[in-house]
């Protein structure tokens, strides 16, 4: 089929605008359709981890960004009665080189990936078009838009990505059912600006009341943000007023002190969509799933999704792999977004229990065990691009070390693979492995010690392969490991192939 672009992506929500600004980087030319003729201004999200960083650093942003977020260095739970059952702090930069965990105001990202689009090549964001229609045409597809005046056009394309959010209408006209985990909740979302008055003495706090489970997080500047479940007797006319918030947030929020931007009624949702991929349309973000807010992932699993497709639409565009290596997105996302979406859904029973018998039991056990309320580990990827099977740190999120000169090492890779190997590995492969990996615009290849050394320490192996999503490919401690990872990098396997 003849195209008019690479990839149309429907939604310039934060997942679509960065699928578009990754698709312009990796080359691919690509228009995002959104219909609301203006970016939505109040924030949802407001915590992104160290590996949304890097997808931000990776597009020149994450520097500016930094300078509106603040890090989240201490974290409580407390209970009804306003003990505290866990307290844990740290400043520390973690191991992709920011904070773990940092909080913002969503808006702030979002004109910043949208200014950041104006400035790459090939890609447009066209706001107020409806996509009312996405169809699997001739191993492409066709996109029927419909702008505020009425009129309507088609693109063709050959990929789309619907990262047209949670009530997904593209998701929905393809029939596809979601999964879900969990009971949905409704809780009043309030944020806003808090003058002379302290607030919680944590950046972020759940409380684990019973009576009412509320959250509680400092943002940058003077800004806060409360979460509170709504509970069966409240009167939803009520419990918005500047008293009821004083009053259920017990004090936290005084009338007069506290100047809201908004409150908001939203109900919290663990679905996973079953099917991610139906030929050349991809769901991603919320399209594909939805993870209560309990750990700050549902956007963060979003920007990893396109973190992930982009580079494999690339490589196929090229002509260096087929397309079934795009089977392996939802092979690879699935699971590992199913992991969150499920631990926050088993963890809020606990944690936002109404039941006073759970509460105390639960209280009991985190005053015993207080290691055992940690965020979880984040986990592998499923079955995909990467040598799983007999390697379990492969499919896990590599390390981003700050290299010896200073600099963060994705900032030397760019959005390639690595290959960082002990020289004296490198110089053990066969001619021809070294002279592909010297020739091979796509493999950045490491063997200075110092370097190599930072990326490798951790790991406990004598050589690493990278994917452009910073993820293990394998790790290799003999060269004939390290030529067979070299034989899965498509562009090798595709020159090889010639
Ligand atoms: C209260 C709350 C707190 C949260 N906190 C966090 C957090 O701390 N950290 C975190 O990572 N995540 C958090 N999340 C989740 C996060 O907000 C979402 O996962 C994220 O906003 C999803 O982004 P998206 O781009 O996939 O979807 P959306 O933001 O919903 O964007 C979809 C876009 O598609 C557009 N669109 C829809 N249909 C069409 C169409 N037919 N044609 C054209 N355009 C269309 C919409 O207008 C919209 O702009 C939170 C969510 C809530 C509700």
């Amino acid at each position: 089929m003849k195209t008019d672009v690479d990839v149309v992506v429907v939604g310039g929500g934060p997942v679509g605008s960065t699928a578009l600004a990754l698709l312009g980087q990796a080359g691919l030319t690509a228009i995002a359709f959104e219909k609301d003729a203006e970016m939505w201004p109040t924030a949802r999200a407001v915590h992104f981890d160290g590996e949304t960083m890097r997808t931000l650093q990776g597009l020149g942003i994450a520097s500016e960004f930094e300078r509106v977020t603040i890090p989240m260095k201490d974290v409580a739970i407390i209970n009804e009665d306003d003990e505290i059952l866990v307290h844990a702090s740290t400043d520390a930069i973690g191991g992709q080189a920011w904070h773990d965990h940092i909080s913002f105001h969503q808006p702030d990202v979002e004109k910043l990936i949208r200014s950041r689009l104006e400035h790459i090549p090939g890609v447009e964001l066209r706001s107020g078009e409806n996509v009312t229609r996405v169809e699997n045409v001739d191993g492409g597809v066709v996109v029927t838009t419909q702008s505020s005046d009425g009129t309507t056009d088609s693109t063709r394309a050959r990929w789309a990505i619907a990262a047209d959010g949670a009530r997904s209408s593209v998701r929905s006209s393809l029939g596809i059912e979601s999964d879900k985990f969990g009971e949905d909740e409704q809780w009043l979302v309030v944020d806003g600006q808090l003058v002379d008055s302290p607030g919680c003495d944590a950046d972020m706090v759940q409380f684990g009341r019973y009576s009412r489970p509320a959250l509680w997080l400092r943002l940058p500047g003077s800004r806060v943000r409360m979460e509170f479940m709504l509970m069966p007797d409240d009167d939803l006319d009520e419990i918005v007023t500047p008293e009821a918030v004083e009053r259920i947030s017990r004090g936290v929020l005084p009338v007069g002190n506290f100047f809201p931007d908004r409150q908001a009624i939203y109900t919290f949702r663990g679905r996973i969509a079953r099917e991610w991929r139906r030929e050349n349309i991809f769901l991603a973000g919320d399209a594909a799933h939805q993870a209560p807010p309990l750990f700050g992932q549902g956007l963060c699993a979003g920007i990893r999704d396109v973190q992930n497709l982009v580079w494999k639409l690339a490589t196929v565009l090229r002509g260096d792999a087929g397309d079934d290596l795009l089977d392996t997105y939802e092979s690879e996302r699935k699971p590992h977004a199913t992991f969150w979406v499920k631990t926050a859904s088993e963890q809020a029973v606990m944690i936002q229990t109404t039941s006073p018998e759970v509460a105390a039991g639960r209280d009991a056990f985190m005053k015993a065990h207080p290691e055992a309320s940690a965020a979880p580990a984040a986990p592998a990827l499923g079955p995909g691009l990467h040598a799983g099977d007999r390697d379990e740190r492969a499919g896990t999120l590599g390390p981003q070390p700050f290299l010896s000169d200073g600099v963060r090492l994705d900032d030397m890779v760019g959005p390639h693979f690595l290959v960082a190997t002990t020289r004296e590995i490198f110089d053990g492969l066969s001619p021809a492995a070294r002279s592909a990996l010297e020739g091979d615009g796509d493999v950045v290849t490491l063997t200075d010690p110092a370097k190599v050394g930072q990326i490798l320490k951790g790991l406990g192996v004598s050589a690493v392969v990278l994917r452009p999503d910073h993820y293990i490919l394998g790790a290799a401690d003999e060269v004939a490991e390290l030529e067979s990872l070299l034989g899965l990098i498509p562009s090798l396997a595709h020159q090889q192939a010639k």
